[in-house]
């Protein structure tokens, strides 16, 4: 299960590379692994603010279950949830957070504001450390094509 949502995100976040999106995608997923939605991040794509990889993953799901209540999935995203996305998260229910790689930006805050005592939300670090590699050696590949464009609308990362 774990190779097939492996092979999902690395050809989601191939997708980014058209648009220059920082490479980031998430699947939702029921307790037997199959795949309700996936998506990558199109913020670049659609000029859009809110277009994170969970946040169109779960458009989608909400679209493909008819509701916002995913009480049975779990979310596996490449990169650590920022806020907007974790709430987006809690919002629809959804069981546990999977994540490949820590958000350094955002990871703490996000951390800080799940309270354990009411949150039922579990959040899970996909332990792999060469899967873990793979998409930190993306993002970094991401940052550096663009500094090296010297566009630095993502500022230094
Ligand atoms: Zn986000």
């Amino acid at each position: 299960m774990k190779k097939k949502l492996l092979n999902i995100l690395k050809d989601l976040t191939e997708q980014t590379k058209n648009s220059q999106d920082i490479p980031v995608a998430a699947i939702i997923i029921d307790d037997d692994g199959n795949v309700l939605s996936q998506a990558c991040n199109t913020r670049v794509k659609n000029n859009s603010l809110i277009e994170h990889a969970e946040i169109n993953a779960l458009t989608s799901a909400v679209d493909k279950v008819k509701s916002f209540h995913l009480e049975k999935y779990k979310i596996v995203t490449t990169l650590e949830p920022c806020l907007m996305c974790l709430g987006a998260i809690e919002q629809a229910y959804i069981s546990e957070v999977i994540y490949i790689v820590d958000n350094h930006k955002l990871g703490p805050l996000t951390c800080q504001m799940l309270d354990k005592s009411t949150s039922r939300l579990k959040i899970t670090k996909w332990n792999d450390i060469e899967v873990e590699e793979y998409f930190i050696s993306e993002l970094k590949n991401f940052f550096k094509n663009l500094r090296d464009q010297g566009d630095d609308k993502y500022g230094r990362n």
